[in-house]
């Protein structure tokens, strides 16, 4: 093991849904599927919600209830399939968010006709379709990612999960390049 290839102890991690339009195009999702690993993402759990209620959309983007986009949004969130993924970097510090800088950075800005030109190698930029369909989402900060894994992965506890047996297994893994993935659920062991 040479020293570009540190003995990591954390997995910082986020939340990532690909929305419905990303969803149910099979060449753009299996695109965006590849820009992750490329990145370097360990995916540690995955829920393929087949179709989102429209309470749970409205739950999940109260912060924006009063916004002008409000409606359209949670009618475009509860169309079609979500995945919800636990996306996660290799750490040293449990108060790091790489992994949700990072995944932010791949997915792009909000607005997709200006991401289009800005940045167009980014997710937004290269399948965006509009303003509200955008592919994706990310937390945007540490405290952020917590309460969206638990809103979609209840039974998942972030605190347990630092310094836990499945955790090392993943860095290790990671770090011997023996991840392998399930292609179906779209999730790594
Ligand atoms: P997300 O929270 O989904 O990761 P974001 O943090 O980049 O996206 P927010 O400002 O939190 O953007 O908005 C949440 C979502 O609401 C956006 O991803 C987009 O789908 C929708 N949205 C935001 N602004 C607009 C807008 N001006 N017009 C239409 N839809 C919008
Ligand atoms: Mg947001």
């Amino acid at each position: 093991m040479g020293p570009q290839c540190p003995n990591y102890r954390h997995l910082s991690l986020t939340l990532a849904l690909l929305k419905p339009d990303i969803t149910k195009m099979p060449y753009s999702l299996q695109h965006v599927r590849q820009m992750i690993i490329e990145k370097g993402f360990v995916i540690v759990k995955s829920n393929i919600i087949s179709k989102m209620s429209r309470c749970k959309a409205e739950a999940f983007y109260e912060e924006h209830s009063s916004r002008f986009f409000y409606n359209r949004l949670v009618t475009y969130m509860s169309s079609g399939s979500v995945h919800a993924h636990i996306l996660a970097l290799p750490c040293n510090s449990v108060d790091d968010s790489n992994a949700i800088t990072t995944w932010r950075k791949l997915m792009g800005p909000t607005k997709v006709m200006k991401t289009r030109y800005s940045e167009p190698d980014t997710i937004r930029g290269t399948f965006g379709l509009s303003d509200t369909r955008n592919c994706s989402h990310g937390s945007d900060s540490l405290e952020t990612a917590k309460r969206e894994i638990e809103f979609f992965f209840p039974d998942f506890d972030p605190i347990g999960f630092s310094g836990s047996l499945e955790e090392k297994e993943l860095l290790r893994k990671h770090r011997d390049n023996l991840l392998t993935i399930n292609q179906c659920k779209f999730v790594h062991s």
